[in-house]
């Protein structure tokens, strides 16, 4: 049921953002650069906008251009759109649309436009001065993705060549004055947060097993405090939520009508959007609502009638050590800043409470402020992005916070020996074309190279498989069968021709529902995985390239995949150890592997994921000689466990300064 037109302009009222609307309006009509701070649910996300749009602010000599609005993540950014779509009076799509990657809403009639982050440096790739905007809001700075901290400098540049583009910086945080500084000393803009207090309660002893504890607490918190208020729990990604939710479901099957009633929601970013709009709703009279979230629900979505936060203190990230050259998914500790935006999250409704399953002494200790992810991602991305647009001078980038020249040189070694970069540091011609691709740049190497190994019909079927989020799922009580129904799929070669044998077989059964349920695989994956392999081949197509060709040879298929990843690749020490050839370091197969038990002596992988262990995932098998022959800059002939640093790199570095 969608909200009437007055209750939707009274919800706009109300919000105490629209206490600062006249003085906004003036504030970004007068200024070309401007940051706005406030509480989150105050408005700035779906008000700002609408503000500019109803001003015509966006109008120029009668002609309409673009106000866009940038998200850290693609859930924030289809979510509100979706909600502002409401307010305005239209569907997604039409004058309110999104794009995120693999997903573009928007027509020629699209004037108020939420795109990721990374949406938008793509965008400047072919339109530096992002000629089509009249505003760019780039909204949630505080998280500082690499995506938006490339964006500040492209931006204060781009705004220099054209007058006419204006930049709104909002933050939930308190960084205004640095934003401020670096845009030129620019106004800040404050508005008047509605919060109530939050009592913050933390644990006497260090809990072994978070997880544990947070299922304790909602159950405790259920069974004790008056329903009414809702519970938020965060939670570190997909898989434990979903677990979770399961775990929940069953202890409240057991007590059956001894409880009220408590429903169970999961928030994380691939969240489809049917399940979206049930965040949103208030729980019935007499339930409760419990929503087990990722960060996401920190400041990027807003959900109202939370009493209760229970904090575990963690957070998943994606990590780069550029000594040992490698990224890792890790879970670790969250900063302070991130602790009190949970525990703050209690207090938009009513006097809250938040349980932070750490002691007090463990907060003392956490950063003040999380790292920015420029300083501690791989950047090769990024890199290769920079060079594209033509900035050579990495270095004396205006970054507000320079990446290390660690991570920068490290970066530069990488798209060497991809040969996306010259022995001068020049981007090659495929350099150019792999910065084409939405994706990183080793992906986007071995989609290119399948053009001359003969399989690319395999490849973009397996490139899609890998950048969609979970395909299996293992029910909590169901797990040995889905296990039993995953190994049909297995392949002897390795999870990388599982993945493609569960594509061939989804399609071949016309992409059935059940066949899915049958198998335990995620229908709602697949489906995205089909559609992003369409949107992949359009991709080769624009580059000219036609007559996708299948080669059906595993062999040939693995060696693609090593054009672009023969830096992960490991060599075998112990049943289910292994040793990262580039860099010695040591790693273990992950059970849910498809090798699990057969430990292969050579093997290639996605993906690193620190827990207890670093564990490799997504793993296949090679052959060593192949890595001498595809990447000789990297393997030494003859020994192929031993890589090697190319003299050429030292100059290449050199050229940047
Ligand atoms: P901010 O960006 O300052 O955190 P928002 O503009 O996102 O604030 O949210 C303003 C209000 O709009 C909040 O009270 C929130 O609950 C509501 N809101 C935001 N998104 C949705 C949605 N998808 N459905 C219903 N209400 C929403
Ligand atoms: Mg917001």
């Amino acid at each position: 049921v969608k909200p009437s037109k007055e209750s939707i302009d009274l919800q706009r009222k109300s919000l105490p953002i629209y206490q600062m609307r006249q003085d906004l309006v003036t504030q970004i009509r007068d200024n070309q650069f401007i940051v706005i701070v406030g509480e989150t649910g105050s408005g700035k996300t779906t008000q700002i906008v609408q503000y500019i749009y109803e001003e015509k602010l966006h109008v120029f000599n009668g002609c309409e251009k673009i106000i866009g609005c940038t998200q850290p993540r693609r859930v924030a950014a289809t979510s509100v759109a979706g909600r502002v779509a409401d307010e305005v009076g239209c569907v997604v799509g039409d004058e309110v649309g999104y794009n995120v990657r693999f997903d573009d809403n928007t027509s020629y009639k699209t004037k108020i436009k939420y795109l990721t982050d990374g949406m938008l440096e793509r965008e400047a790739l072919s339109d530096p001065e992002l000629s089509n905007y009249a505003v760019i809001m780039l909204d949630e700075a505080h998280e500082r993705t690499i995506a938006t901290d490339v964006l500040f400098a492209l931006l204060k540049k781009a705004a220099l060549k054209n007058p006419n583009l204006k930049v709104i910086v909002t933050s939930a945080t308190l960084d205004a004055e640095k934003f401020s500084t670096y845009f030129n000393n620019c106004p800040i803009m404050r508005i008047p947060g509605r919060t109530f207090p939050v009592e913050v309660l933390y644990t006497k002893e260090p809990e072994m097993d978070y997880l544990a504890a947070a299922l304790n607490s909602v159950m405790q918190i259920h069974l004790s405090e008056p329903v009414g208020g809702d519970i938020l729990v965060f939670l570190t990604g997909q898989e434990e939520i979903d677990t979770s939710c399961e775990v929940l479901a069953d202890r409240m099957q057991t007590l059956g009508d001894a409880a009220s009633e408590l429903i169970i929601l999961p928030v994380y970013a691939s969240l489809p959007p049917e399940q979206q709009t049930m965040i949103f709703e208030p729980a019935p009279p007499g339930a409760r609502k419990v929503i087990l979230a990722t960060n996401i629900a920190e400041t990027s979505i807003t959900i109202d009638g939370i009493y209760f936060v229970v904090d575990p203190g963690y957070v998943k990230i994606n990590a780069f050590d550029p000594r040992a050259g490698m990224d890792s998914l890790r879970v670790c500790p969250i900063s302070q800043a991130q602790a009190n935006q949970r525990s703050g999250r209690a207090g938009r409704t009513g006097p809250g409470k938040c349980y932070r399953l750490y002691t007090e002494n463990s907060y003392a200790q956490m950063l003040p402020n999380a790292i920015p992810e420029i300083q501690r991602q791989n950047l090769s991305h990024t890199t290769l992005m920079l060079k594209a647009m033509g900035i050579n001078d990495l270095v004396n980038f205006e970054f507000m916070d320079p990446p290390s020249s660690h991570t920068l040189f490290a970066s530069l070694e990488d798209l060497y020996m991809l040969d996306a970069l010259d022995d001068e540091g020049n981007l090659t011609k495929l350099g150019r074309e792999m910065a084409d691709y939405p994706m990183e740049p080793a992906l986007a190497k071995v989609l290119i190279k399948s053009m001359e190994f003969g399989c690319t019909e395999e490849i973009l079927s397996i490139v899609a498989m890998l950048s969609v989020q979970t395909i299996f799922y293992r029910p909590h009580k169901r797990r040995a069968l889905a296990d039993q129904r995953k190994a049909r799929f297995h392949s002897t070669q390795g999870d990388h021709l599982t993945l493609l044998n569960v594509y061939q077989r989804f399609m071949l059964n016309h992409g059935s529902q059940t066949w899915c349920q049958d198998n335990f695989i995620q229908h709602r994956s697949m489906k995205k995985a089909v559609d992003v392999r369409k949107q992949l081949r359009l991709i080769l197509q624009k580059y000219g390239y036609k007559d996708f060709r299948s080669s059906g040879d595993p062999s040939v298929i693995l060696k693609t995949l090593c054009c672009g990843y023969f830096k992960n690749t490991a060599e075998r020490s112990s049943d289910a150890g292994y040793m990262i050839l580039a860099n010695r370091e040591s790693v273990f197969l992950h059970p849910s592997s498809s090798m699990w038990g057969k430990s292969p002596e050579f093997v290639l992988y996605h993906t690193v994921l620190s827990t207890t262990k670093q564990y490799i995932h997504c793993v296949s098998v090679i052959q060593p000689q192949w890595l001498v022959e595809l990447s000789p800059k990297f393997f030494k002939k003859g020994d192929p466990s031993t890589s090697q640093r190319s003299e050429k790199i030292v100059p290449l570095f050199a050229n940047q300064r």
